[in-house]
């Protein structure tokens, strides 16, 4: 595995594999891998001949409020990670290579960036897009894997990708859980033994519903009360939302086509997110399946 820091050197390392008509693979991150970024680089590795991975933590994303200076870093864990996982590529670029000085040019997410996460982090989703647009345009991937976990994001991203033209697939993999259900986080770091027990009420809720769902259930009202009522051990929910995976507007009635439950709450001081998709054809169980080619 090659480790580069500029990105005249990605460039470099990665003109001669795409000459050879290598497939290049990419994942971006933040960085404290765990195994949801190790499912998406394996996945990745399995399906190209090259996976680059990227750690930079993104200013612009951040809200001025926000954990931007603490989000936890350990470079040589996350080093035996991408190894491990087949990495063949560590892109590591400081803050001053992505926006040099001068910059001003920013990607503007439409109307998919308004509701849930982006009612309460405003400008969140305009500096995820305007990243991963540069970062596409660094690495030039044929495929790029994001993750369900982050649900609004990879809507966001592949209608940013169809409406710019960027020739890169977007693939969505699935949320990877710890054995009690709770979805890996870099910020589950921060949770204490109580708030680690507490946090577990979002996966709590969104697996019941999600079985009630898979048992027949179809009512948009009945599955949000399943799902909100082990919310009582968070100490606040921002959100808890059924929408359709398309356009992300909420669900009334019954559930007749593929949904997105998705909830954010905070635990003590750290915020978490977490979601299930709902699809009443198994065939568009997979995000991948739902999200295309109809909402092109
Ligand atoms: P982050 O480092 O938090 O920006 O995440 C980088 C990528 O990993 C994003 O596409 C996330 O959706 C994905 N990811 C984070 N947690 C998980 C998880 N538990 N399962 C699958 N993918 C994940």
């Amino acid at each position: 595995m090659r480790v580069v820091r500029t990105i005249a050197d990605l460039r470099a390392l990665l003109r001669p594999l795409r000459e050879e008509g290598k497939r290049i693979g990419f994942v971006p991150t933040m960085g404290f891998l765990h195994e949801g970024h190790g499912a998406l680089i394996r996945q990745s590795a399995a399906r190209c001949d090259a996976t680059v991975v990227s750690i930079f933590v993104n200013p612009t994303q951040f809200g001025p409020a926000e954990d931007m200076a603490n989000y936890p870093r350990d470079l040589e864990r996350d080093q035996n990670l991408c190894l491990e996982a087949d990495a063949s590529v560590l892109f590591l670029p400081e803050v001053s290579e992505i926006y040099p000085t001068g910059f001003q040019t920013h990607v503007e997410p439409g109307r998919l960036a308004e509701p849930l996460c982006g009612r309460f982090r405003p400008g969140h989703f305009r500096g995820v897009a305007t990243v991963v647009a540069k970062l596409f345009n660094m690495v030039q991937p044929d495929l790029a894997f994001f993750g369900q976990k982050d649900f609004q994001q990879t809507v966001v991203i592949r209608r940013m990708a169809r409406d710019l033209n960027l020739p890169v697939d977007v693939v969505v993999v699935p949320t990877i859980r710890e054995a009690d259900g709770l979805a890996l986080s870099s910020r589950n770091t921060y949770l204490d033994e109580d708030a680690r027990r507490r946090a577990l009420c979002l996966s709590e809720g969104l697996l019941a519903a999600k079985a009630a769902f898979d048992a027949g259930e179809r009512s948009a009202v009945k599955l949000l009360e399943i799902a909100r009522s082990p919310l009582a051990g968070v100490d606040s929910v921002q959100y808890l939302e059924l929408v359709d995976v398309q356009n992300l507007e909420p669900i009334q009635g019954p559930v007749d086509r593929t949904a997105a439950l998705c909830v954010a709450a905070y635990v003590g001081s750290t915020r978490l997110i977490d979601n299930v998709v709902l699809a009443p054809s198994a065939l568009d169980a997979s995000l991948n399946m739902s999200l295309s080619p109809q909402s092109a």
